[in-house]
């Protein structure tokens, strides 16, 4: 391999930023090739050369699998090896080197537009199952990027909001993950996140680019910024964010190298990165690698979808025995929601819909849409005609969610409940027919004030291209819905221990609920209405005593807990045993249980396993924030074996000997009040960014301050309404939610996003402006009020698309 070192540096710096949106850059004197990029999380979107950011000029077809939120809840590490090695054999066909995923950022907050992107709530679940899909798709030979480093749990105001979160609580809840993933399955690369945290933007984040990923975790992959997340490219280059994406015409790398030759970067640093995009560029395939099968690959995501279903309630009705009849309502039927919009808008091989399913097993009986698909109005005709044809059915599969303007990349959901229209489709189709059984398609928890009135409740979530059929397979029997929760239904919002603090102000959010989220909140928030870890099968489990190895144990030794786990009913099926741990000793506070170790089994009927689960040293360990070492506190620690969070079936104390911990002053995991979350910060809170005066941080929304600023505002924005139109196709609420997120962004992006055809000296001369310092902006050069806006329009154009 070519060292950079060997390089000029022109051409080091070259390769730090991006050739254009997807690939490397390339430098054909000295034999480096460019490489491809591509997302994504669950199904490969391989733009076409002169592709745009967001994909509005499609992408190349490619099996939609189900997304994260989904293929989570199988608790299957074995599943998400199985579905990334076939997104990586889809890279690999497509000569794309790498995939920009999986995503594992913490569910915070139900509302986070991009929950269905994400794992779970839980840092043991999302880090092991990243972890096998990173394997997966390794093992073709192209590489993984995990995302989105880090905290990044909300899209309100992503590209500029600093989360300030204290340090035990961004160790065990929001780098956890992260960190067990990166030593486990080393992924070639990792994606730094828009957000800041602590004060740092991600991209300028020496500490958790440099200190943390490479010198504690022995991360020896690449760091690539997020589509636009570059903040102070020089910064980025010290702290070890390798490469830019996309990248700037040159912006960036004219503002290197005048950092190198001022002295203010090492040069150093510019070859450690430039090394590490070599290193990638000759890792990856030299070009397009064996071929697709797209039939077994839709195979598998039926499969996949199936096995993470989730049996909800059930009262006996499911499996429907074949000779049922089946009245289907809700025109997700015919028009399914099967995965979220934005970056990971997969353009699918083919749908398999849930209404064709039930027809070729000719079960279908009647059918009547209940709502619209794309906006589900309030429409009383709709109801109506629902009622109706549920009245006489024999059972009725009813099909509500979320619409798509709930699920999406740039914005978070408004409310937790489902649509108006179909809350009262269920109520009202229940009250008329008991033998419904309602499906849900969403991607993140939904309040359900009707919980108790149909006869089953499955959550199908977002199943991918072949959710159809995998839900005729789950509701007949020929595959049980083998799913687990991965995340917490509460019963409404203000259950939720952050929503008082979720978004924040749009420069911070303060993690004031600390390591209180989800599940590990069970003891000051009231019952859920569904918990962490629930999910009813086809067939039932007995847990036997549980045992561990020993008894007593020293802080660095592991301990393997055994259960005996019998299924007692009559049909085969799987369970996920679940071993939490209850730490007694009060060295910290602690949340009430947590989960430390799962596996899942799958038994015939009668069949006993002698399941054993291995706890590391880590699994009883906090992180002492003083001494920056992770302890484990001598003393009792119970080790609690379940079926869920709040299904405990046995448990067993375990001694961890030592000197007994002093106890901790601390008497509650969230800090309410602002002394009490300064202590944990162990600083002041700091003070929001202040919306004047106008900086290159300054958003587009924030423009609306100064009457120069709206003129460029609402320019920006009758530029580019068109374009959202179009990606939102035809779903109006979109269009808007999606030009609202154009008003998040930073005017920094003026100069990135039009690869310099806007300078930084135009930028900073229309700061002076909108400051009332026209003199200076006469001496920095700046462009007409006109010619920003519509050089700045244009190139959003570029990147959103043609
Ligand atoms: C998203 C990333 C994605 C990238 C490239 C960004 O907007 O946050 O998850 O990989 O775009 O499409």
């Amino acid at each position: 391999m070519t060292s950079a070192r060997q390089l000029p540096l022109a051409d080091q710096i070259a390769m730090l930023s991006g050739l254009d949106v997807w690939h490397t850059q390339p430098l054909p004197d000295a034999g480096v090739r460019s490489v491809m990029l591509s997302d994504g999380p669950h199904g490969l979107r391989k733009q076409e050369v002169g592709g745009d950011h967001l994909g509005t000029t499609g992408s190349k077809p490619a099996t939609c699998f189900p997304p994260a939120v989904t293929l989570a809840s199988s608790w299957d590490p074995a599943l998400l090896h199985e579905v990334g090695a076939a997104l990586g054999r889809e890279a690999a066909a497509e000569g794309v080197a790498v995939v920009l995923g999986p995503g594992l950022n913490i569910k915070r907050h139900p509302h986070c537009g991009r929950n269905f992107e994400y794992l779970s709530e839980d840092p043991l679940v999302a880090g092991r199952l990243a972890a096998a899909m990173v394997e997966g798709i390794q093992s073709q030979g192209v590489g993984a990027c995990l995302k989105h480093f880090a905290v990044n749990n909300q899209e309100a105001h992503r590209l500029v909001v600093d989360a300030v979160v204290d340090e035990r609580t961004l160790r065990e809840l929001y780098l956890a993950g992260f960190e067990h993933a990166v030593t486990q399955s080393r992924p070639w690369t990792i994606m730094a996140a828009y957000n800041a945290v602590n004060g740092t933007f991600c991209t300028d984040h020496h500490r958790l680019l440099t200190s943390i990923l490479r010198d504690e975790w022995g991360f020896d992959g690449l760091v690539m910024s997020d589509w636009g997340a570059t903040n102070d490219r020089v910064a980025g280059v010290h702290a070890g964010m390798d490469l830019e994406m996309p990248g700037s015409g040159g912006v960036s790398d004219g503002d290197v190298a005048a950092a190198v030759a001022s002295g203010k970067l090492a040069a150093e640093a510019v070859v450690a990165c430039a090394d590490r995009v070599l290193h990638l560029v000759d890792r990856a395939p030299a070009g397009p690698v064996g071929d697709t099968d797209h039939e077994e690959h839709h195979e598998l995501a039926r499969r996949a979808a199936a096995e993470s279903t989730v049996l909800l309630t059930n009262d006996g009705i499911l499996p429907l025995s074949p000779d049922r009849r089946v009245t289907v309502i809700g025109a997700f039927a015919k028009h399914p929601r099967f995965q979220g919009f934005g970056s990971s808008l997969v353009n699918p091989t083919r749908v398999d819909t849930a209404w064709d399913a039930l027809s070729h097993r000719g079960v279908t009986q009647d059918y009547a849409p209940g709502y619209d698909p794309v906006n589900s109005v309030a429409d009383e005709a709709l109801i109506a005609d629902a009622e109706r044809i549920a009245a006489d059915a024999d059972v009725v599969v009813l099909m509500v969610g979320l619409p798509g303007v709930d699920e999406s990349e740039g914005f978070d959901r408004t409310r937790s409940g489902l649509p108006p229209q179909h809350d009262a489709l269920v109520r009202r189709v229940c009250a008329v027919n008991p033998r419904t059984v309602v499906v849900l398609s969403n991607g993140s928890p939904v309040t359900m004030p009707w919980v108790d009135q149909p006869a089953a409740i499955v959550e199908a979530y977002l199943g991918g291209q072949a959710s159809g059929s995998a839900l005729g397979d789950v509701l007949f029997g020929d595959h049980e819905p083998a799913g687990r929760l991965a995340e917490t239904f509460p019963v409404r919002q203000a259950d939720v221990p952050s929503d008082q603090w979720f978004p924040g102000h749009p420069h911070q959010v303060e993690y004031r609920e600390g390591l209180a989220v989800g599940y590990r909140a069970a003891e000051t928030v009231p019952a859920p209405l569904f918990c962490f870890g629930h999910g009813l099968g086809y067939t039932t489990f007995e847990y036997g005593d549980v045992s561990l190895n020993r008894t007593r144990s020293r802080s660095d030794q592991p301990v393997l807990v055994t259960v005996p786990v019998t299924n007692t009913g009559t049909r085969t099926g799987s369970d996920v045993v679940q071993v939490y741990v209850h730490d007694t000793t009060g060295a910290v506070v602690r949340p009430r249980r947590e989960l430390r170790g799962f596996a899942k089994v799958r038994l015939d009927p009668g069949q006993t396993e002698q399941v054993v689960i291995e706890l590391p040293p880590r699994a009883f360990a906090y992180y002492d924030v003083a001494s920056a070492e992770w302890r484990v506190p001598a003393g009792v620690h119970v080790i609690e074996v379940g079926a869920s969070s709040q299904d405990i079936r046995t448990s067993t104390e375990l001694t961890i000997t030592g000197t007994a911990p002093h106890h901790s002053t601390e008497s509650s995991l969230t800090a309410r009040s602002d002394t009490a979350f300064a202590a944990r910060l162990g600083r002041s809170i700091p003070i929001p960014r202040p919306d004047r005066p106008f900086t290159r941080l300054t958003t587009v929304g924030e423009l609306r301050l100064s009457p120069l600023g709206r003129i460029v505002r609402s320019g920006l924005h009758r530029y580019t309404r068109g374009q959202f139109q179009q990606m939102a196709d035809g779903d109006d609420l979109m269009a808007e939610r999606l030009a609202g997120a154009l008003d998040e962004m930073p005017l920094r992006a003026a100069v990135l996003f039009t690869d310099g055809a806007v300078p930084w000296s135009a930028l900073d001369g229309l700061l002076a402006l909108l400051n009332g310092r026209p003199l200076s902006a006469l001496s920095s050069g700046a462009l007409t009020v006109g010619t920003f806006t519509k050089r700045l329009a244009t190139g959003l154009r570029g990147r959103l698309g043609r």
